[in-house]
């Protein structure tokens, strides 16, 4: 019974916004398969690897993957039938090699993303564990026991995830109790009565595309508000069981002319200085943990100082800034520009490569959030390469919608299975 790749085959499905995305599978010689599909984000820094789409107007309004697809399923294919599934780092080499680019442009990111992760899929079954111990084995990654991420979850949604009804994209609770099913089942029971409470303020209770609540607020700082009374009433202690995050994804709103913040429902518009003011603001009103894209991608001087002033009391996580790419992390690390990272496996567009941004990260003592995107699918690897790594944290979005909760459910199933 081989392990070598037999054939590969993607095709098009769609993705949690009715966008298309790639669904792929490998199948071994040994007749054992593993799928796996590729996520997209909507709020993408501009320093990611490419997403290649078709362009072409008459379907799906230029979004389909066809092209993607079709490189899937013949050069990739071509170049990787008869490999042993087990080497998912040669598997990745040869796929980076034969695209070329420095950000997979001709390939796309999302046909190698999708082939890479199909085959961890594939080689994990074949060697009968389940994916995260797959991993841990796979990369011969240096830790001893299993940890769970504290989840991070988006219950209030803003920026491109909500038509805009909020300039900062993301308010979550971060519950950290001792078992993961007590720290979702925290996270519900506030999701549910931060729901409550937006009805009775007469305020909409519509969902974003993370599965979080999408409320034009009167301002952005009511969200942390409306979700401290939520806390509350819900019977827990703030800034003791459970505490604040946020990613506001300010790249978004910056404008590199006038280098400044624009926040349109606050009526203002902020220096990168005073950006840094408003959040020491916010930290000393809030439990807020964890301060994500809190400048813009590109102010390295920014990042440096937020650091300084921020950097001992709160996880400073770049995401659009650092993007998943261990260049781009090297330089932060030297520059002492934050002090954790998100992890988005197509940012970088191989799970070999994401598993080396985390090492780099740790190395150094940096935090690692792994994440999903705002364009998600039921696809659950993420849940299991948190834990191979023992990411400190995980992010994938509210309590609400399959797309999200599949990856809470695996994480608790997960949890079984190692107690
Ligand atoms: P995206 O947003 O998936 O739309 O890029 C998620 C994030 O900014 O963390
Ligand atoms: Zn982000």
């Amino acid at each position: 019974m081989s392990n070598k790749i037999a054939s590969i085959h993607a095709h098009e499905i769609l993705d949690s916004r009715g966008n298309p995305t790639l669904n792929v599978t490998v199948l071994l010689q040994s007749g054992v398969s593993g799928s796996a599909s590729v996520p997209s984000g909507a709020s993408t820094g501009t320093h990611e690897a490419l997403e290649l789409r078709d362009g072409d107007m008459k379907r799906y309004h230029g979004k389909g993957v066809q092209k993607a697809v079709r490189h899937v399923n013949t050069k990739i294919q071509k170049a990787l039938v008869g490999m042993l599934v087990t080497r998912q780092r040669e598997i990745d080499e040869i796929m980076i090699r034969l695209d070329g680019t420095v950000n997979k442009s001709k390939l796309g990111a999302n046909a190698i993303l999708g082939v890479s992760l199909a085959c961890a899929h594939a080689a994990a079954r074949a060697k009968k564990m389940p994916l995260f111990k797959y991993l841990r084995f796979a990369y011969d990654l240096p830790f001893d026991r299993f940890e769970l991420p504290v989840p991070t979850m988006n219950v209030l949604n803003g920026g491109a995830h909500a038509g805009w009804i909020l300039d900062f994209q993301e308010f979550m609770i971060v519950p950290k109790q001792r078992a993961f099913k007590e720290r979702v089942r925290c996270g519900a029971e506030i999701f549910h009565e931060l729901g409550t409470l937006l009805k009775a303020k007469g305020y909409s209770t519509l969902k974003g595309d993370e599965g979080g609540y999408a409320a034009a607020l009167s301002s952005n700082e009511e969200a942390f508000k409306l979700i401290m009374q939520a806390i509350k009433k819900a019977g827990y202690k703030a800034g003791k069981e459970v505490f604040l995050a946020m990613d506001p994804a300010v790249s978004e709103v910056y404008e590199k002319k006038t280098k400044t913040y624009k926040l349109r429902v606050d009526k203002k518009s902020l220096t990168s200085t005073q950006m840094i003011a408003m959040w020491e603001r916010w930290l000393k009103k809030y439990p807020i943990i964890s301060l994500e894209d809190g400048l813009d991608q590109d102010d390295w001087e920014g990042w440096v100082e937020l650091n300084k002033r921020l950097g001992k009391q709160v996880t400073l996580v770049g995401d659009d800034f650092l993007v998943t790419n261990t260049e781009r992390l090297a330089k932060a690390i030297e520059l002492k520009a934050g002090n954790a990272i998100l992890i988005k496996v197509n940012q970088i567009g191989s799970l070999s490569e994401a598993i080396d941004a985390i090492m780099l990260a740790k190395q150094y003592g940096w935090k690692v959030s792994v994440s999903h995107r705002s364009g998600e699918t039921s696809d659950t690897t993420i849940a299991d390469l948190a834990v191979a790594v023992n990411a400190d944290f995980i992010k994938t979005g509210s309590l609400s919608r399959s797309e999200r909760l599949a990856k809470y459910n695996r994480l608790m199933e997960i949890e079984e299975e190692l107690s």
